[in-house]
């Protein structure tokens, strides 16, 4: 059976010619699935019974699975999405998480089930790889948590025609560029006006620098990205976040500079975890702005969020003050991430799921972790 919520609607429309239909009924089909967001379909009544005849036989709407839902004291949502039905039979899950604020909602989305880019302050990372997710889990993240939203008390308040979910942040489990042909698909959904119509401004991805891809997302789909920066000098870069050294920040910096001449913002986010004593002085900061000089950019700290046996602390709030205050007087635009929906674990970082480490190499990462940081 074929899934169409695997489908662009590019993709959707060479599947509809090849059944000899009009490639136009990719557009209905588009806006049924993820406007309207109705799977049914009986009540797509301006598609031909004849075609839904016979998309009924060979066809179907897969959505993964959702294994839990829970709901934070602030409003924040987390979603445990299940992957259950998969073929070997393990059950292996990512987490999405709806951040509801004054002026948007942004939605977090997981692109992979674990990561194999082992950053070591990271609780995806530690629990290592197991498979990427396919473009219907990824964009199946976005339809479960509109519908649910949907239906949640106070959506009918939302003035018309104003989306709950306004923004997508590609930033949950996973390494999107690590998973390139997926993720782009999804995006192109998200952007597509016969389905989420997101702007592409407000999409936003999310890397540790894999810079050949981030030179292919620029020219196949700019949105705007996000750059794991969290270290101002090679040295601590290899260690905290080890793609650092396959692509070392000079040529992160010099791959940012390029992607700035197509991306929709004009600006780089660099986010920048604040490790206690590991890359929070005022000297790390100096560092940091002579790295990024060249690179039109905002700074967003995110204090570290802890997880069990992770051996890292958060920087103390005066120290991150300190730290966002001198950015700030060299003239930069910086925000402190502030922890979200802290009592169901949906804070950055923190997202687990259930990962079955195809990689096995979770005690390795563990050895290496110096003890000597609480
Ligand atoms: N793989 C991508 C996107 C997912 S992680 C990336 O690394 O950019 C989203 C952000 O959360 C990244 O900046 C990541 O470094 C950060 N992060 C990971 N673990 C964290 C933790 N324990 N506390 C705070 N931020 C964390
Ligand atoms: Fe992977 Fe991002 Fe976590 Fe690094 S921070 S291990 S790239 S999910």
């Amino acid at each position: 059976m074929v899934n169409l919520l695997n489908f662009n609607q590019q993709q959707l429309a060479e599947y509809f010619s090849s059944l000899g239909e009009k490639p136009f009924r990719a557009k209905q089909l588009m806006r049924w699935m993820h406007h309207f967001g109705v799977l049914d379909l009986d009540q797509m009544t301006d598609i031909a019974k004849v075609l839904r005849e016979k998309l009924r036989q060979e066809a179907q709407f897969a959505l993964p699975d959702i294994q839990l839902e829970q709901v934070s004291d602030d409003g924040t949502r987390k979603w445990l999405v299940g992957t259950n039905n998969f073929k070997d039979g393990t059950s292996n899950s990512v987490e999405t998480v709806f951040i509801p604020e004054d002026d948007r909602g942004t939605l977090c989305i997981s692109s992979q089930v674990g990561c194999a880019l082992e950053c070591t302050f990271c609780s995806t990372g530690r629990q290592g790889f197991n498979r990427n997710l396919n473009v219907s889990e990824i964009i199946g993240q976005l339809w479960i948590a509109n519908n649910a939203l949907r239906q949640a008390p106070g959506y009918d308040l939302l003035p018309p025609g104003e989306r709950i979910i306004s923004n997508v942040v590609m930033m949950g489990m996973g390494e999107p560029l690590a998973n390139y042909d997926n993720v782009v698909t999804a995006m192109q959904i998200m952007l597509d006006d016969s389905a989420y119509g997101l702007s592409r401004r407000r999409v936003t991805l999310s890397t540790s620098g894999m810079v050949p891809a981030m030179d292919k997302l620029k020219e196949d789909c700019p949105v705007a990205l996000a750059v794991s920066l969290h270290a101002p000098n090679d040295a601590l870069r290899d260690e905290i976040v080890p793609i650092n050294k396959k692509y070392p920040i000079k040529e992160l910096m010099a791959a940012c500079e390029r992607y700035l001449v197509k991306a929709p913002r004009d600006f780089i986010t660099f986010e920048y975890v604040m490790l206690d004593g590991v890359n929070d002085t005022l000297e790390h900061a100096k560092q940091l702005m002579e790295a990024v000089r060249d690179v039109p950019c905002k700074f967003n700290l995110i204090p570290f969020n802890p997880f069990p046996n992770s051996g890292y602390g958060t920087s103390k709030p005066m120290q991150i003050r300190a730290f966002r205050d001198m950015l700030m007087q060299a003239g930069y635009v910086v925000t402190v991430r502030k922890t979200r929906g802290e009592d169901i674990d949906a804070a950055c970082g923190q997202l687990a799921g259930k990962v079955l480490d195809k990689t096995r190499r979770t005690q390795r990462t563990f050895a290496i972790q110096p003890d000597n940081r609480s």
